[in-house]
């Protein structure tokens, strides 16, 4: 997703950018350097043990560090999601949390052979000395276990043999490693055992963090969803593995979110309740109900179909930059693949069309896998805007050559160079379709996308 270089609205009268984050970080990240130098960092440097310790106390304060950006980047914050986008998010935290195990492993190698250089023993000696003399030490090592498992298993060629679930599970210890992590940063950190402001300064960037958890994750959503008690009323079947959900609540006018947003969704039934699912609505609000269009790509969402009327529904959100705020130009092209329709169904409904402002293709490799045809053709004729349908399995008799390819998109969208273009499909479609949106001179900030997958 393109970043959104807008000031998001905040409590009255503030603002977030991209800038002012990269200042926080920046502005911590000093201070945790002064931190490590007022503490002697520099003075250990007379010896080759020296020049180890030092840097494992660095590597272990940088760790720790990054440790806590990753709380922050959990939190799934509206705030930050609105400057960098959920894609942003997801991207930050999958480098900065590889980055982070990286200096946790490099500040266990680093200390050990510092002090076993110091003391003259050998590593296997050092390593048993500091784990069973130095208080919360055993604990750190579990730390460290569970952030090395957390890691292999988001390595890309683990995580494709890994069930969502199993991933997302073992991804849950990383709280854990955190938590145990920092009691041995408190009590055996040499920055923090005896400075009662290093000590205070480093509680209270985790207490804000863990606070960005808390509320972002649980207390908003708790309230948002206790405040309009979101209810499936009705499910319909749209086409072959595809049903739409509508959901009914309290003062739905009053539940902020715009086409082309989505939101996180819990079923509040006996199996699966605890699972959340993200889904973009596949209407423009309307104050009276929200709808949800799902395909059946794994167990969850087979199962959608068969959730009863007045199942109340669990809802996080909205997230996603996907919107008309995005838009700076007149001129639109939407391009949906598949169940990638959702978002660009509720924009071509709400977004302006004047004559030839708005037009959708829809990429599909069977009529069937059309969803919306009617209510498309319905918008399109109604507001005056255009819709495409793109059917064929490519390389078939019907579709023999890509219709998205530079040069076709070019003969059936000559203006396209002009538009602001919404994409949304399956990935491979999405990068092949962004490199050809460049190619025919497109900049990059007026390509906007939504991939369905974190
Ligand atoms: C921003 C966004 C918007 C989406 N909008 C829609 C939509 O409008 N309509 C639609 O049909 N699908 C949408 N999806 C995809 C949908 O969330 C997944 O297909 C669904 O969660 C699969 O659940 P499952 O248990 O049936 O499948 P599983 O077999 O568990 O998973 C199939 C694949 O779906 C993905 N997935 C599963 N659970 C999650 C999760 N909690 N979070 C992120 N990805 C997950 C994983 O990549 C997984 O490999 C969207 C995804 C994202 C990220």
């Amino acid at each position: 997703m393109t970043a959104n270089r807008r000031a998001v609205p905040l409590p009255r009268g503030w603002s977030l950018r991209t800038r002012d984050i990269v200042a926080v970080l920046v502005a911590n990240g000093l201070l945790i350097g002064a931190m490590w130098l007022r503490h002697g960092g520099l003075d250990q440097l007379s010896s080759l043990s020296g020049w180890f310790i030092a840097a494992g106390e660095l590597t272990a304060l940088l760790g720790g560090y990054l440790a806590l950006i990753q709380l922050v980047l959990m939190s799934r914050s509206p705030w930050l999601e609105q400057v960098v986008g959920m894609d942003g998010l997801a991207a930050a935290h999958r480098w900065v949390g590889f980055t982070c195990v990286w200096f946790i492993v490099g500040h266990v190698l680093l200390s050990t052979v510092g002090f076993a250089l110091a003391d003259g023993s050998n590593l296997i000696v050092e390593e048993w000395t500091l784990l069973t003399t130095y208080q919360f030490m055993l604990m750190a090592g579990v730390s460290l276990l569970l952030f090395v498992t957390v890691a292999v298993s988001s390595v890309r060629i683990a995580r494709r043999h890994l069930s969502y679930e199993t991933w997302h599970g073992i991804h849950l210890y990383a709280y854990l490693a955190i938590a145990l992590g920092l009691g041995h940063q408190l009590v055996t950190g040499v920055d923090f055992a005896h400075d009662a402001i290093a000590w205070a300064y480093w509680v209270a960037l985790y207490v804000v963090a863990a606070a960005m958890i808390l509320v972002f994750r649980f207390v908003h959503p708790l309230a948002v969803s206790l405040r309009h008690r979101f209810r499936v009323v009705n499910v319909e079947r749209e086409g072959p593995g595809v049903i739409s959900i509508y959901l009914g609540g309290r003062d739905l006018d009053r539940f902020a979110i715009r086409a082309g947003q989505f939101v996180i969704v819990r079923f509040l039934i006996r199996d699966g309740w605890w699972r959340g699912h993200p889904f973009s609505i596949s209407a423009a609000p309307n104050g009276r109900w929200l709808r949800l269009t799902v395909k059946d790509l794994g167990d969850d969402t087979t199962s959608m179909a068969s959730l009863q009327v007045g199942t109340r529904v669990y809802l996080e959100g909205p997230y996603g930059l996907l919107t008309g705020a995005r838009r700076s130009r007149r001129r639109v092209l939407l391009i949906a693949g598949g169940i990638g329709i959702t978002p660009l169904r509720a924009l071509f409904e709400e977004l302006p069309a004047g004559p030839g402002d708005l037009t959708l293709l829809y990429r599909a490799s069977r009529p069937k896998d059309i969803v919306f045809r009617e209510e498309l053709d319905h918008l399109a004729s109604a507001r005056g805007a255009a819709v495409h349908y793109l059917i064929g399995a490519r390389g078939s008799r019907a579709m023999p050559a890509d219709p998205l390819a530079p040069g076709a998109l070019k003969r059936l969208i000559p203006d396209v160079r002009e538009r602001d273009v919404y994409l949304c499909g399956p990935t491979p479609m999405m990068e092949a379709v962004r490199d050809g949106l460049k190619a025919l001179g497109v900049p990059r900030g007026h390509i906007h996308f939504e991939r369905f997958e974190f």
